[in-house]
Protein backbone atom coordinates (compact mmCIF):
# COMPACT_ATOMS: atom_id res chain seq x y z
CA UNK A 1 0.00 0.00 0.00
CA UNK A 2 1.38 3.46 -0.73
CA UNK A 3 1.89 5.87 1.36
CA UNK A 4 2.04 9.54 1.23
CA UNK A 5 3.15 12.25 3.59
CA UNK A 6 1.57 15.78 3.83
CA UNK A 7 3.43 17.99 6.05
CA UNK A 8 1.47 21.11 7.30
CA UNK A 9 2.65 24.25 8.36
CA UNK A 10 0.74 27.28 7.65
CA UNK A 11 -2.24 25.46 6.35
CA UNK A 12 -4.24 24.72 8.89
CA UNK A 13 -7.11 23.53 6.74
CA UNK A 14 -9.50 20.53 5.03
CA UNK A 15 -10.92 22.37 2.61
CA UNK A 16 -9.41 24.08 -0.72
CA UNK A 17 -5.51 22.72 0.46
CA UNK A 18 -3.11 22.09 -2.37
CA UNK A 19 -0.60 19.80 -0.72
CA UNK A 20 -3.65 17.84 1.15
CA UNK A 21 -5.76 17.70 -2.02
CA UNK A 22 -2.94 16.43 -3.94
CA UNK A 23 -2.12 13.71 -1.78
CA UNK A 24 -5.20 12.34 -1.20
CA UNK A 25 -5.60 12.11 -5.55
CA UNK A 26 -3.05 9.74 -5.45
CA UNK A 27 -3.11 5.97 -5.23
CA UNK A 28 -2.93 4.79 -1.33
CA UNK A 29 -3.21 6.49 1.97
CA UNK A 30 -2.46 9.89 3.45
CA UNK A 31 -0.21 10.47 6.78
CA UNK A 32 -0.29 14.34 8.13
CA UNK A 33 2.63 15.47 10.03
CA UNK A 34 3.40 19.03 11.91
CA UNK A 35 6.39 20.05 13.10
CA UNK A 36 6.75 21.64 16.77
CA UNK A 37 10.03 24.02 16.41
CA UNK A 38 9.77 26.43 19.71
CA UNK A 39 13.97 27.57 18.90
CA UNK A 40 13.06 28.51 15.83
CA UNK A 41 9.64 30.18 16.67
CA UNK A 42 11.39 31.91 19.30
CA UNK A 43 13.84 32.78 16.62
CA UNK A 44 11.00 34.07 14.37
CA UNK A 45 9.72 36.25 17.00
CA UNK A 46 6.34 34.44 16.82
CA UNK A 47 3.80 35.94 19.44
CA UNK A 48 2.55 33.55 21.92
CA UNK A 49 -1.07 34.07 21.06
CA UNK A 50 0.11 33.13 17.65
CA UNK A 51 1.30 29.80 18.66
CA UNK A 52 -1.66 29.25 21.05
CA UNK A 53 -3.96 29.99 17.66
CA UNK A 54 -2.00 27.63 15.66
CA UNK A 55 -2.37 24.84 18.26
CA UNK A 56 -6.31 25.48 18.95
CA UNK A 57 -6.51 25.12 15.06
CA UNK A 58 -4.31 21.91 15.24
CA UNK A 59 -7.27 20.86 17.53
CA UNK A 60 -9.79 21.45 15.30
CA UNK A 61 -7.72 19.89 12.20
CA UNK A 62 -7.32 16.68 14.22
CA UNK A 63 -11.06 16.10 14.37
CA UNK A 64 -11.82 17.15 11.01
CA UNK A 65 -8.75 14.47 9.92
CA UNK A 66 -10.28 12.13 12.23
CA UNK A 67 -13.10 11.94 10.26
CA UNK A 68 -11.12 11.34 6.94
CA UNK A 69 -9.25 8.33 8.74
CA UNK A 70 -5.81 10.42 7.67
CA UNK A 71 -3.88 10.05 11.42
CA UNK A 72 -2.27 13.76 12.43
CA UNK A 73 1.49 12.71 13.64
CA UNK A 74 3.14 15.10 16.08
CA UNK A 75 7.12 16.03 15.62
CA UNK A 76 9.03 18.25 18.10
CA UNK A 77 12.59 19.86 16.09
CA UNK A 78 13.35 22.57 18.32
CA UNK A 79 14.84 24.57 14.99
CA UNK A 80 14.54 23.49 11.01
CA UNK A 81 17.77 22.24 10.52
CA UNK A 82 16.56 19.38 12.50
CA UNK A 83 13.69 18.76 9.50
CA UNK A 84 15.19 17.00 7.20
CA UNK A 85 16.62 14.07 9.53
CA UNK A 86 13.26 13.72 11.32
CA UNK A 87 10.91 13.83 7.87
CA UNK A 88 13.57 11.40 6.24
CA UNK A 89 13.64 9.00 8.68
CA UNK A 90 9.65 9.35 9.47
CA UNK A 91 9.58 8.64 5.81
CA UNK A 92 12.15 5.78 6.41
CA UNK A 93 10.01 4.07 9.25
CA UNK A 94 6.11 4.35 7.35
CA UNK A 95 7.73 3.81 3.80
CA UNK A 96 6.43 6.95 2.64
CA UNK A 97 6.34 7.74 -1.19
CA UNK A 98 5.86 11.45 -1.56
CA UNK A 99 6.19 14.21 0.69
CA UNK A 100 3.46 17.35 -0.40
CA UNK A 101 3.57 20.46 1.22
CA UNK A 102 2.53 24.01 0.17
CA UNK A 103 5.07 26.14 -0.51
CA UNK A 104 6.59 29.35 2.04
CA UNK A 105 8.24 32.18 1.17
CA UNK A 106 10.71 33.57 3.76
CA UNK A 107 14.29 32.59 3.03
CA UNK A 108 14.68 30.15 6.16
CA UNK A 109 11.45 28.43 4.86
CA UNK A 110 12.93 27.90 1.58
CA UNK A 111 16.29 27.04 2.96
CA UNK A 112 14.67 24.40 5.28
CA UNK A 113 12.26 22.73 2.25
CA UNK A 114 15.54 23.04 0.38
CA UNK A 115 17.40 20.46 2.97
CA UNK A 116 14.21 18.59 3.53
CA UNK A 117 14.24 17.82 -0.42
CA UNK A 118 17.77 16.85 -0.29
CA UNK A 119 17.47 14.19 2.58
CA UNK A 120 14.42 13.01 0.72
CA UNK A 121 16.47 12.13 -2.53
CA UNK A 122 19.19 10.47 -0.56
CA UNK A 123 16.51 7.83 0.95
CA UNK A 124 14.63 7.81 -2.75
CA UNK A 125 11.26 9.97 -1.38
CA UNK A 126 9.82 12.48 -3.72
CA UNK A 127 9.24 15.61 -2.65
CA UNK A 128 6.47 17.85 -4.30
CA UNK A 129 5.61 21.57 -3.40
CA UNK A 130 2.11 22.98 -4.58
CA UNK A 131 0.95 26.92 -4.57
CA UNK A 132 -1.36 27.65 -2.11
CA UNK A 133 -0.81 30.63 0.00
CA UNK A 134 -0.87 32.74 -3.07
CA UNK A 135 -2.52 33.21 -6.21
CA UNK A 136 0.12 33.27 -8.20
CA UNK A 137 3.81 31.40 -8.44
CA UNK A 138 6.67 34.42 -7.26
CA UNK A 139 8.80 35.09 -10.71
CA UNK A 140 5.24 34.75 -12.73
CA UNK A 141 4.28 37.85 -12.08
CA UNK A 142 6.69 40.48 -13.76
CA UNK A 143 8.26 43.46 -15.32
CA UNK A 144 8.19 43.47 -19.21
CA UNK A 145 11.89 43.43 -18.56
CA UNK A 146 11.54 40.00 -16.22
CA UNK A 147 12.09 42.18 -12.93
CA UNK A 148 9.95 41.95 -9.79
CA UNK A 149 7.08 44.51 -9.72
CA UNK A 150 8.16 47.26 -7.18
CA UNK A 151 5.26 49.03 -7.42
CA UNK A 152 1.94 47.89 -6.23
CA UNK A 153 -0.56 49.05 -8.61
CA UNK A 154 1.88 47.95 -11.78
CA UNK A 155 1.57 44.55 -9.96
CA UNK A 156 -1.75 44.46 -9.47
CA UNK A 157 -2.43 45.67 -12.92
CA UNK A 158 -1.21 42.46 -13.91
CA UNK A 159 -2.95 40.40 -11.71
CA UNK A 160 -6.04 41.85 -13.30
CA UNK A 161 -5.27 40.50 -16.98
CA UNK A 162 -4.20 36.54 -15.24
CA UNK A 163 -7.40 37.25 -13.08
CA UNK A 164 -9.26 37.99 -16.49
CA UNK A 165 -7.93 34.57 -18.08
CA UNK A 166 -9.48 32.70 -15.24
CA UNK A 167 -9.44 32.95 -11.38
CA UNK A 168 -8.03 30.09 -9.51
CA UNK A 169 -10.48 27.21 -8.76
CA UNK A 170 -11.38 25.94 -5.07
CA UNK A 171 -10.36 22.54 -4.15
CA UNK A 172 -12.51 20.32 -2.34
CA UNK A 173 -11.57 18.55 1.06
CA UNK A 174 -10.06 14.98 0.65
CA UNK A 175 -12.53 11.75 1.06
CA UNK A 176 -12.44 9.51 4.10
CA UNK A 177 -10.05 6.95 3.50
CA UNK A 178 -9.63 3.41 5.15
CA UNK A 179 -8.21 3.10 8.40
CA UNK A 180 -5.01 2.79 8.75
CA UNK A 181 -2.62 1.32 11.15
CA UNK A 182 -0.88 4.49 12.02
CA UNK A 183 -2.35 5.83 15.05
CA UNK A 184 -2.54 9.68 15.43
CA UNK A 185 -0.03 11.41 18.40
CA UNK A 186 -1.24 13.19 21.43
CA UNK A 187 -1.21 17.36 20.54
CA UNK A 188 0.16 19.41 22.66
CA UNK A 189 -1.86 22.18 24.48
CA UNK A 190 1.17 24.42 25.18
CA UNK A 191 4.91 24.95 23.59
CA UNK A 192 7.58 25.99 26.33
CA UNK A 193 8.68 29.38 25.89
CA UNK A 194 5.40 30.66 24.72
CA UNK A 195 2.47 32.11 27.57
CA UNK A 196 -0.77 31.07 26.76
CA UNK A 197 -2.89 34.21 26.35
CA UNK A 198 -6.10 35.04 28.53
CA UNK A 199 -9.23 33.83 27.58
CA UNK A 200 -10.68 36.93 26.56
CA UNK A 201 -8.28 37.06 23.81
CA UNK A 202 -9.02 33.35 22.87
CA UNK A 203 -12.57 33.86 22.85
CA UNK A 204 -12.26 36.64 20.12
CA UNK A 205 -10.30 34.13 17.82
CA UNK A 206 -12.08 31.34 18.03
CA UNK A 207 -10.29 28.54 16.02
CA UNK A 208 -11.31 26.16 13.45
CA UNK A 209 -12.08 26.13 9.72
CA UNK A 210 -16.21 26.38 10.39
CA UNK A 211 -14.89 29.75 12.92
CA UNK A 212 -13.29 31.21 9.80
CA UNK A 213 -16.44 30.54 7.60
CA UNK A 214 -18.68 31.75 9.56
CA UNK A 215 -16.57 35.01 9.93
CA UNK A 216 -16.25 35.68 6.25
CA UNK A 217 -19.57 34.66 5.43
CA UNK A 218 -21.16 37.32 8.12
CA UNK A 219 -18.36 39.33 6.37
CA UNK A 220 -19.44 39.24 2.22
CA UNK A 221 -23.16 39.37 3.62
CA UNK A 222 -22.95 42.82 5.99
CA UNK A 223 -20.01 44.40 6.13
CA UNK A 224 -18.43 44.16 2.27
CA UNK A 225 -21.09 46.52 0.22
CA UNK A 226 -19.67 49.38 2.91
CA UNK A 227 -16.21 48.00 3.29
CA UNK A 228 -14.69 51.66 0.78
CA UNK A 229 -16.77 53.37 3.53
CA UNK A 230 -15.96 51.82 7.25
CA UNK A 231 -12.85 50.25 6.36
CA UNK A 232 -10.77 53.37 8.41
CA UNK A 233 -13.14 53.04 10.82
CA UNK A 234 -11.48 51.26 14.40
CA UNK A 235 -14.28 52.06 16.23
CA UNK A 236 -16.92 50.36 13.69
CA UNK A 237 -16.24 46.04 12.58
CA UNK A 238 -15.54 47.48 9.03
CA UNK A 239 -12.68 45.05 7.92
CA UNK A 240 -13.38 40.99 7.87
CA UNK A 241 -10.66 40.34 10.78
CA UNK A 242 -9.90 37.22 8.37
CA UNK A 243 -5.91 38.15 9.08
CA UNK A 244 -5.33 35.50 11.43
CA UNK A 245 -7.50 32.94 9.77
CA UNK A 246 -5.16 33.76 6.74
CA UNK A 247 -2.06 33.93 8.01
CA UNK A 248 -2.33 30.39 9.63
CA UNK A 249 -3.97 28.53 6.50
CA UNK A 250 -7.27 28.11 8.07
CA UNK A 251 -8.93 30.25 5.29
CA UNK A 252 -7.41 30.07 1.83
CA UNK A 253 -6.76 33.39 -0.20
CA UNK A 254 -8.97 31.29 -3.44
CA UNK A 255 -12.04 30.87 -0.63
CA UNK A 256 -11.94 34.85 -0.02
CA UNK A 257 -11.69 35.69 -3.73
CA UNK A 258 -14.42 33.09 -4.59
CA UNK A 259 -16.33 34.17 -1.34
CA UNK A 260 -16.50 38.41 -2.80
CA UNK A 261 -16.65 37.44 -6.58
CA UNK A 262 -19.88 35.54 -5.39
CA UNK A 263 -20.86 38.71 -3.69
CA UNK A 264 -19.95 40.99 -6.81
CA UNK A 265 -21.20 39.29 -9.90
CA UNK A 266 -17.91 37.49 -10.77
CA UNK A 267 -16.60 41.52 -11.05
CA UNK A 268 -12.99 42.37 -9.45
CA UNK A 269 -12.21 44.97 -11.19
CA UNK A 270 -15.74 46.49 -11.50
CA UNK A 271 -19.20 46.43 -9.61
CA UNK A 272 -19.58 47.20 -5.74
CA UNK A 273 -16.38 49.23 -4.95
CA UNK A 274 -16.46 47.21 -1.19
CA UNK A 275 -15.45 44.51 -2.70
CA UNK A 276 -13.27 45.80 -5.37
CA UNK A 277 -10.97 47.49 -2.33
CA UNK A 278 -11.52 43.89 -0.64
CA UNK A 279 -9.91 42.56 -3.78
CA UNK A 280 -7.36 44.94 -3.71
CA UNK A 281 -6.45 44.52 0.26
CA UNK A 282 -5.91 40.88 -1.31
CA UNK A 283 -3.66 41.39 -3.29
CA UNK A 284 -1.46 44.07 -1.27
CA UNK A 285 -1.08 40.30 0.53
CA UNK A 286 0.05 38.93 -2.11
CA UNK A 287 2.36 41.79 -3.32
CA UNK A 288 4.49 41.77 -0.22
CA UNK A 289 4.94 38.02 -0.97
CA UNK A 290 6.09 38.04 -3.95
CA UNK A 291 8.80 40.99 -2.95
CA UNK A 292 9.80 38.37 -0.38
CA UNK A 293 11.27 36.65 -2.85
CA UNK A 294 11.94 39.04 -5.31
CA UNK A 295 14.12 40.85 -2.98
CA UNK A 296 15.02 38.39 -0.14
CA UNK A 297 17.20 40.88 2.07
CA UNK A 298 13.44 42.41 3.87
CA UNK A 299 13.23 38.90 5.09
CA UNK A 300 16.33 39.57 6.39
CA UNK A 301 14.80 42.73 8.34
CA UNK A 302 17.11 44.54 6.04
CA UNK A 303 15.70 47.90 4.21
CA UNK A 304 13.92 47.50 0.45
CA UNK A 305 15.81 50.83 -0.06
CA UNK A 306 19.08 50.23 0.69
CA UNK A 307 19.76 53.69 0.92
CA UNK A 308 18.06 54.08 4.01
CA UNK A 309 20.26 51.75 6.11
CA UNK A 310 22.36 54.76 6.71
CA UNK A 311 19.47 56.90 8.29
CA UNK A 312 20.27 58.17 12.06
CA UNK A 313 17.73 56.34 14.18
CA UNK A 314 17.37 57.78 17.94
CA UNK A 315 18.08 55.05 20.40
CA UNK A 316 15.49 55.45 23.24
CA UNK A 317 14.63 52.69 25.39
CA UNK A 318 12.34 54.79 27.31
CA UNK A 319 10.50 56.09 24.58
CA UNK A 320 10.21 53.05 22.69
CA UNK A 321 8.69 51.58 26.19
CA UNK A 322 6.44 53.98 26.62
CA UNK A 323 5.20 53.45 22.92
CA UNK A 324 4.72 49.84 23.61
CA UNK A 325 2.85 50.17 26.77
CA UNK A 326 0.48 52.68 25.10
CA UNK A 327 1.47 55.49 27.45
CA UNK A 328 2.71 58.22 24.67
CA UNK A 329 0.02 61.33 25.89
CA UNK A 330 -1.16 60.56 22.36
CA UNK A 331 -4.57 59.05 23.02
CA UNK A 332 -5.43 57.42 19.51
CA UNK A 333 -2.09 56.06 19.92
CA UNK A 334 -1.88 54.62 23.04
CA UNK A 335 -5.50 52.97 22.41
CA UNK A 336 -3.76 50.80 19.14
CA UNK A 337 -1.13 49.82 21.24
CA UNK A 338 -3.48 48.84 23.83
CA UNK A 339 -5.97 47.04 21.86
CA UNK A 340 -2.56 44.93 20.12
CA UNK A 341 -1.89 43.94 23.89
CA UNK A 342 -5.02 42.99 24.94
CA UNK A 343 -6.21 41.53 21.60
CA UNK A 344 -3.27 40.32 19.34
CA UNK A 345 -4.33 42.63 16.85
CA UNK A 346 -4.57 45.65 15.59
CA UNK A 347 -6.85 47.79 12.84
CA UNK A 348 -4.97 48.71 9.89
CA UNK A 349 -5.61 52.27 9.92
CA UNK A 350 -3.63 51.97 12.83
CA UNK A 351 -0.96 49.65 12.49
CA UNK A 352 0.27 52.84 9.87
CA UNK A 353 -0.39 55.35 12.74
CA UNK A 354 1.50 53.88 15.30
CA UNK A 355 4.04 52.70 12.75
CA UNK A 356 4.77 56.72 11.35
CA UNK A 357 4.80 57.87 15.16
CA UNK A 358 7.31 55.62 16.23
CA UNK A 359 9.60 55.75 13.03
CA UNK A 360 8.90 59.28 12.42
CA UNK A 361 8.03 61.51 15.56
CA UNK A 362 10.10 59.39 17.91
CA UNK A 363 12.77 58.54 15.06
CA UNK A 364 13.26 55.19 16.08
CA UNK A 365 14.50 52.18 14.15
CA UNK A 366 10.97 50.36 11.86
CA UNK A 367 12.47 47.21 13.06
CA UNK A 368 12.46 47.93 16.76
CA UNK A 369 8.47 48.09 15.87
CA UNK A 370 8.18 45.38 13.33
CA UNK A 371 9.39 43.11 16.03
CA UNK A 372 7.38 43.93 18.72
CA UNK A 373 4.17 43.66 16.64
CA UNK A 374 5.53 40.03 15.44
CA UNK A 375 5.91 39.40 19.45
CA UNK A 376 2.19 40.61 19.60
CA UNK A 377 -0.03 39.50 16.63
CA UNK A 378 -2.11 36.60 16.40
CA UNK A 379 -1.92 37.43 12.18
CA UNK A 380 1.98 38.37 12.20
CA UNK A 381 3.12 37.43 9.08
CA UNK A 382 6.83 38.31 7.96
CA UNK A 383 6.00 39.63 4.49
CA UNK A 384 3.15 41.70 5.50
CA UNK A 385 4.58 42.58 8.64
CA UNK A 386 7.86 43.89 7.00
CA UNK A 387 5.94 45.44 4.19
CA UNK A 388 3.72 47.54 6.32
CA UNK A 389 6.62 48.82 8.74
CA UNK A 390 8.86 49.77 5.65
CA UNK A 391 5.76 50.89 3.89
CA UNK A 392 5.35 53.15 7.43
CA UNK A 393 9.16 54.23 7.58
CA UNK A 394 9.34 55.40 3.93
CA UNK A 395 12.52 52.41 3.62
CA UNK A 396 9.86 49.84 1.68
CA UNK A 397 8.77 49.39 -1.54
CA UNK A 398 6.17 51.94 -2.60
CA UNK A 399 6.51 53.34 0.33
CA UNK A 400 4.68 56.40 2.01
CA UNK A 401 7.21 59.17 0.87
CA UNK A 402 9.01 60.64 3.80
CA UNK A 403 7.94 63.70 3.91
CA UNK A 404 4.28 62.71 4.19
CA UNK A 405 4.05 62.35 7.95
CA UNK A 406 0.63 61.03 9.68
CA UNK A 407 -0.14 63.33 12.63
CA UNK A 408 -1.88 61.28 15.31
CA UNK A 409 -4.21 64.15 16.48
CA UNK A 410 -5.72 64.48 12.86
CA UNK A 411 -5.85 61.00 12.14
CA UNK A 412 -7.83 60.48 15.17
CA UNK A 413 -10.24 63.18 14.83
CA UNK A 414 -10.71 62.05 11.13
CA UNK A 415 -10.76 58.10 11.59
CA UNK A 416 -12.72 58.28 15.19
CA UNK A 417 -14.19 61.42 15.03
CA UNK A 418 -16.16 60.75 18.32
CA UNK A 419 -14.04 58.81 20.15
CA UNK A 420 -15.59 55.80 20.31
CA UNK A 421 -12.49 53.78 19.92
CA UNK A 422 -10.27 55.82 22.03
CA UNK A 423 -13.37 55.91 24.96
CA UNK A 424 -12.55 51.65 24.90
CA UNK A 425 -9.25 51.20 25.41
CA UNK A 426 -7.85 54.55 27.29
CA UNK A 427 -10.59 54.41 29.56
CA UNK A 428 -9.25 57.06 31.80
CA UNK A 429 -10.20 59.45 28.98
CA UNK A 430 -13.75 58.34 29.11
CA UNK A 431 -15.31 61.18 31.03
CA UNK A 432 -13.72 63.59 28.24
CA UNK A 433 -16.22 65.18 25.47
CA UNK A 434 -15.72 66.59 21.86
CA UNK A 435 -12.12 67.58 20.77
CA UNK A 436 -10.57 66.86 24.11
CA UNK A 437 -10.77 63.21 23.31
CA UNK A 438 -7.85 63.51 20.68
CA UNK A 439 -5.67 66.07 22.84
CA UNK A 440 -6.49 66.35 26.10
CA UNK A 441 -3.34 68.33 26.54
CA UNK A 442 -4.09 71.46 24.26
CA UNK A 443 -6.78 71.99 25.97
CA UNK A 444 -4.97 72.64 29.13
CA UNK A 445 -6.17 68.70 30.32
CA UNK A 446 -3.13 68.08 31.42
CA UNK A 447 -4.23 66.58 34.95
CA UNK A 448 -6.27 63.95 33.79
CA UNK A 449 -5.74 61.68 35.97
CA UNK A 450 -2.92 58.50 35.50
CA UNK A 451 -3.01 59.81 31.51
CA UNK A 452 0.68 60.92 30.97
CA UNK A 453 1.42 64.11 28.92
CA UNK A 454 2.04 63.74 25.54
CA UNK A 455 5.74 62.35 25.35
CA UNK A 456 6.55 64.64 22.20
CA UNK A 457 5.89 67.90 20.42
CA UNK A 458 4.35 66.56 17.06
CA UNK A 459 5.55 69.29 15.07
CA UNK A 460 9.32 70.01 15.96
CA UNK A 461 9.56 65.88 16.29
CA UNK A 462 8.27 65.87 12.32
CA UNK A 463 10.90 68.49 11.49
CA UNK A 464 13.26 66.30 13.21
CA UNK A 465 12.41 63.41 11.04
CA UNK A 466 12.50 65.57 7.63
CA UNK A 467 15.90 66.43 8.24
CA UNK A 468 17.34 63.46 8.70
CA UNK A 469 15.68 62.19 5.79
CA UNK A 470 17.01 65.01 3.89
CA UNK A 471 20.05 64.52 5.05
CA UNK A 472 20.28 61.10 3.78
CA UNK A 473 18.87 62.45 0.45
CA UNK A 474 21.33 64.70 0.43
CA UNK A 475 24.29 62.26 0.21
CA UNK A 476 22.36 60.04 -1.92
CA UNK A 477 23.13 60.03 -5.70
CA UNK A 478 19.63 59.03 -6.12
CA UNK A 479 16.83 61.23 -4.54
CA UNK A 480 14.09 59.93 -1.87
P1 LIG B 1 -9.18 43.31 5.70
O1 LIG B 1 -9.22 44.77 5.50
O2 LIG B 1 -10.46 42.59 5.83
O3 LIG B 1 -8.32 42.71 4.48
C1 LIG B 1 -8.44 41.34 4.07
C2 LIG B 1 -7.09 40.66 4.09
O4 LIG B 1 -6.21 41.26 3.18
C3 LIG B 1 -6.38 40.73 5.44
O5 LIG B 1 -6.87 39.74 6.33
C4 LIG B 1 -4.94 40.52 5.04
O6 LIG B 1 -4.63 39.17 4.85
C5 LIG B 1 -4.88 41.22 3.69
N1 LIG B 1 -4.40 42.61 3.86
C6 LIG B 1 -5.15 43.69 4.14
N2 LIG B 1 -4.38 44.80 4.15
C7 LIG B 1 -3.13 44.39 3.87
C8 LIG B 1 -1.88 45.06 3.75
N3 LIG B 1 -1.78 46.39 3.87
N4 LIG B 1 -0.79 44.33 3.49
C9 LIG B 1 -0.86 42.99 3.33
N5 LIG B 1 -2.01 42.30 3.44
C10 LIG B 1 -3.13 42.99 3.71
N6 LIG B 1 -1.16 41.97 7.99
C11 LIG B 1 -0.96 40.70 8.37
O7 LIG B 1 -1.71 39.81 7.93
N7 LIG B 1 0.05 40.37 9.20
C12 LIG B 1 0.90 41.29 9.73
O8 LIG B 1 1.83 40.93 10.47
C13 LIG B 1 0.71 42.66 9.37
N8 LIG B 1 1.48 43.64 9.89
C14 LIG B 1 1.28 44.96 9.51
C15 LIG B 1 2.11 45.95 10.03
C16 LIG B 1 1.94 47.28 9.64
C17 LIG B 1 2.86 48.35 10.20
C18 LIG B 1 0.92 47.61 8.74
C19 LIG B 1 0.71 49.04 8.32
C20 LIG B 1 0.09 46.63 8.21
C21 LIG B 1 0.25 45.29 8.60
N9 LIG B 1 -0.59 44.27 8.10
C22 LIG B 1 -0.36 42.97 8.47
C23 LIG B 1 -1.61 44.55 7.08
C24 LIG B 1 -3.01 44.87 7.64
O9 LIG B 1 -2.93 45.81 8.65
C25 LIG B 1 -3.75 43.64 8.16
O10 LIG B 1 -3.68 42.60 7.22
C26 LIG B 1 -5.22 43.96 8.42
O11 LIG B 1 -5.34 44.97 9.38
C27 LIG B 1 -5.94 42.72 8.89
O12 LIG B 1 -7.27 43.01 9.20
P2 LIG B 1 -8.47 42.39 8.36
O13 LIG B 1 -8.29 40.92 8.26
O14 LIG B 1 -9.72 42.89 8.96
O15 LIG B 1 -8.21 43.04 6.94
Amino acid sequence: MKRHLVWLRNDLRLRDNSALHAAAERDGSVIALYLISPAQWLEHDDAPCKIDFWLRNLQELRAGLDKLNIPLLIRTVEHWSGAAKTIAKLCSQLEIKTVHVNEEYGVNEARRDADVEQALEEVGVRFRSHLDQLFFTPGTILTKGGTYFQVYSQFRKVCYERLNLGVPALLPAPRRQEKTDVDSDPLPIKVKGFETPPDTLREEWPAGEEAAHERIELFVDEILKTYQDTRDLPARDGTSRLSPYLAAGVLSPRQCLHAALANNHGEFETGNSGAVSWINELLWREFYKHILVGFPRVSRHRAFREDTERLKWRRSQKDLEAWQQGRTGFPIIDAAMRQLLATGWMHNRLRMVVAMFLTKNLLIDWREGERWFMRHLIDGDLAANNGGWQWSASTGTDAAPYFRIFNPVSQSERFDPEGRFIRRWVPELAGLQGKAMHDPSRLGLFGVERYPQPMCDLSATRERALEAFKSLAATNSVSL
